[in-house]
């Protein structure tokens, strides 16, 4: 038996999430792993899924959970066995398989990727796909040539997860990192994971001009809708753009004067399909980047009850860094 977070649908077709036991998993069957989830996190996606804000459990009940972190109990996949530390990053988990929100999963042995040696299921959880996300970004301004001699870079929901963890990659890197945030009040935090300046969010999320000051070499971009257009609209000639949020909306309501005018480029960064190569590319970078000290300082732990109160606050972008869940606290 184990605890997890479960979701079913009510009648009026809200989504009713509680804590709840289950069976432990039966044996694997070929090409599965079942595993012990040590930590999860609450991320972006598991507020919306939690809350039913938006349709992202694709089949019901669901246990809810994008990321899990453990040991692997049984496999009856060639690259695992009873022993292995492993990271789950995406993959439909916790949106059409069942998540790992929970104490025990059964996963494809295919997902996992080997948790890097030395890292802790909590450190890796504390990173989360919210900070395998902000890996991403930061890999691919890299592979655009955005160098820190090239200039500012620009992070937006710069308090949040991917956020916090982007500005700790790249001020680590040298970049001088530009943090927009709508908590100003959070500009000292902002400033000790690495910003070199704070910025209010309200300068860039109403609707702007569709060709501005040139200003950054790279962005970061968690927010989507008018602040993705303000900040396409700001970089520099040459410059490039990682988008893979949507937080303010899914909406992009730009020109394209900054692509044809300034041969801006603009890299859209998905996580819950990226290749396994790619992942283990990232997670290798995380390892070796990310200080413990500035980890735990994006970090707030939380048990599985918490992770129901906690879901819609990070909707309401009231969370600041990232959230881990100890499932079996
Ligand atoms: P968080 O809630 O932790 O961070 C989002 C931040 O965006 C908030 O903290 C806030 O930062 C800012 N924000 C919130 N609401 C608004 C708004 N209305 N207008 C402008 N800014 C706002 O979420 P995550 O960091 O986990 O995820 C961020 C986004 O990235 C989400 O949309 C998520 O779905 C997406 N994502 C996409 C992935 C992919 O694979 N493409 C993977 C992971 C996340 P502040 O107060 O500092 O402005």
């Amino acid at each position: 038996m184990f605890q997890a977070i479960l979701l079913n649908k009510n009648e009026d077709g809200s989504t009713k999430a509680e804590i709840t036991t289950l069976d432990a998993p039966p044996l694997p069957q070929e090409g599965e792993v079942t595993v012990a989830i040590d930590y999860s996190t609450i991320n972006y996606k598991d507020g919306l899924a939690i809350t039913g804000k938006a349709p992202v459990v694709r089949k019901w009940p669901m246990v809810p959970g994008i990321d899990g972190a453990g040991e692997v109990l049984a496999s009856s996949h060639a690259d695992w066995k009873a022993g292995d530390a492993f990271i789950l990053n995406g993959w439909g988990v916790g949106e059409t398989h069942s998540g790992c929100l929970a104490g025990h999963a059964t996963l494809k042995g295919e997902w996992l990727i080997p948790r890097p040696a030395g890292m802790s299921a909590r450190t890796a959880m504390s990173i989360g796909t919210a900070g395998y996300t902000a890996m991403l970004c930061v890999m691919a301004l890299t592979e655009q040539g955005v160098t820190p001699e090239s200039g500012e870079v620009l992070v937006t929901g710069a308090s949040g997860g991917v956020g916090s963890i982007a500005i700790a990659i790249l001020a680590g890197r040298g970049y001088k990192v530009v943090a927009s945030t709508g908590k100003m009040d959070e500009a000292a935090y902002l400033q000790s994971l690495g910003a070199a300046e704070v910025i209010d969010r309200a300068g860039l999320a109403a609707a702007g001009k569709p060709f501005q000051k040139e200003r950054w070499a790279g962005v970061v971009d968690s927010v989507g809708s008018h602040t993705l257009a303000n900040a396409v609209a700001q970089v520099q000639y040459g410059g490039a753009v990682a988008a893979c949020g949507l937080a303010q909306g899914l909406d992009f309501p730009a020109s394209v004067a900054p692509f044809i005018l300034r041969s801006v480029r603009l890299i859209g960064v998905d996580s819950v399909m990226a290749p396994k190569a790619l992942r283990v590319a990232a997670w290798r970078q995380l390892a070796t980047e990310l200080k413990p000290e500035i980890l735990e300082r994006i970090t707030q732990e939380i048990n599985l009850a918490d992770a129901l109160a906690w879901a819609p606050k990070i909707l309401a972008g009231q969370v600041r860094g990232r959230l881990v869940v100890n499932v079996k606290a």
